[in-house]
């Protein structure tokens, strides 16, 4: 059984139509991430689940319980916001028992569950202090505790670490999940942040312009993309348009070259087709020593950028960029001007099936470009 449903969910402010449609089911225990950038509708969709906002149209379903009329206090949920919200009067420990207070459960089970709430999120020390005398990280930390205090049926999350510096930001997101795992809580995440909504959830919801475009895994999100929007705002990646000149062998014609795409529904024989490759599934081609049937592309070398553990290198070829992760080697990246040969595999090429309507390589020159003309 579905534990959470959102059903054809609309919702517009004005002549401003915020959600187009949304339909979504979370199982029990998932941690389920909005991802999307600013104004695609992530905020709005989990203050309807809320019960902060009432939909236009469509349900918010728990358990088989229909929600839209149940007021937000009623609705079992548990909210962390981006802004701590705690109240500056109470200290650490009032702050996490409250819910339970305004429940009535009695004192003896408020005290044994601010304990347990204390070392869940690692800080029993600082029960007695006020919130100005926590760090951000440790104020929502309480936050957090404030929230699963009451055993809530859906924990919602709304871009709880933007307000952190990086460092905390990383460290308590993996804190964020494995909190979410030991307590089996089902969880809802909103975030713009794609290497956050990565490394958290079970399953991304990738919005855009208030419509779901893609629903699915860390894995599947990245490693195929549904649409170029989802390509381009999820990772970087290289972007290809040709016509299928062989469905059957997956051939595309790309600018001047023949390139191999694995055999698929999207492949029609002579059909204008774009396929993505990310930047880690590029390789350097030596020349004469790579299997004969990898893709290869020749260029000029743009610039490169040095990552750490990896170089980026951004490669001109036909006059667009096409962009290479590769490890920082002792040898070094290739310099820039430099002439250089780049193969990949036939299973690293994803066919995407809708544009949008930035320029991929190969593709017909428009005003508009993310695949960076140079
Ligand atoms: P952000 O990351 O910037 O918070 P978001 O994806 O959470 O963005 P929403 O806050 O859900 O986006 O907003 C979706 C759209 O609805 C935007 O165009 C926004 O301007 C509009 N909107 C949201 N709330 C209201 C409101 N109360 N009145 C008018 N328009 C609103």
């Amino acid at each position: 059984m579905t534990y959470l449903r959102l059903e054809g969910i609309q919702k517009a402010f004005g002549s401003t139509v915020a959600l187009h449609g949304v339909d979504l089911e979370v199982e029990r225990g998932e941690l389920v991430s909005f991802l999307g950038p600013s104004g695609c509708g992530k905020t709005t969709t989990l203050r309807i689940i809320a019960g902060f906002e009432r939909p236009d149209a469509g349900r918010v379903i728990l358990e088989e319980r229909d929600l839209t009329d149940i007021q937000p206090e009623r609705r079992g949920m548990g909210m962390v916001f981006q802004s701590y919200g705690l109240f500056p009067n109470m200290t650490a420990s009032q702050n996490i028992a409250f819910g339970l207070r305004m429940a009535r459960r009695p004192a003896a089970e408020i005290r044994a569950r601010v304990t347990e709430m204390l070392d869940l999120i690692a800080l029993p020390e600082i029960a007695a202090r006020y919130p100005n005398q926590l760090s951000g990280g440790q104020q929502q930390r309480v936050a957090l505790a404030r929230a699963i205090a009451i055993e809530p049926r859906v924990l919602l999350l709304d871009e709880p670490l933007s307000a952190l510096d990086a460092v905390v930001r990383t460290s308590l997101r993996m804190e964020i999940r494995e909190i979410q795992q030991r307590t089996g809580i089902t969880a809802i995440y909103v975030t713009h942040d794609q290497e956050e909504a990565l490394t958290i959830s079970d399953r991304i919801v990738v919005l855009d312009h208030g419509r779901i475009e893609q629903i699915g895994s860390p894995r599947e999100v990245y490693e195929r993309p549904a649409t170029a929007f989802v390509a381009s705002f999820i990772g970087q990646t290289n972007r290809f348009e040709g016509r299928v000149v062989d469905a059957d062998q997956g051939l595309v014609r790309v600018a001047s070259r023949l390139l191999r795409v694995p055999p698929g529904p999207l492949l029609v024989q002579d059909a204008i087709v774009q396929f993505v490759v990310r930047p880690e599934r590029l390789v350097f081609d030596p020349g004469g020593t790579l299997p004969p049937e990898m893709n290869r592309l020749e260029g000029t070398v743009l610039a490169v950028t040095y990552l750490g553990a990896t170089d980026m290198v951004s490669v001109d070829v036909d006059g667009r960029r096409v962009v290479v992760t590769a490890p920082a080697g002792r040898s070094g990246p290739p310099s820039p001007g430099r002439s250089i040969g780049l193969a990949f595999d036939v299973e690293s090429c994803h066919l995407i099936g809708s544009a949008d309507g930035s320029e991929p390589l190969g593709g017909t020159p428009s005003p508009s470009t993310t695949a960076e003309r140079r």
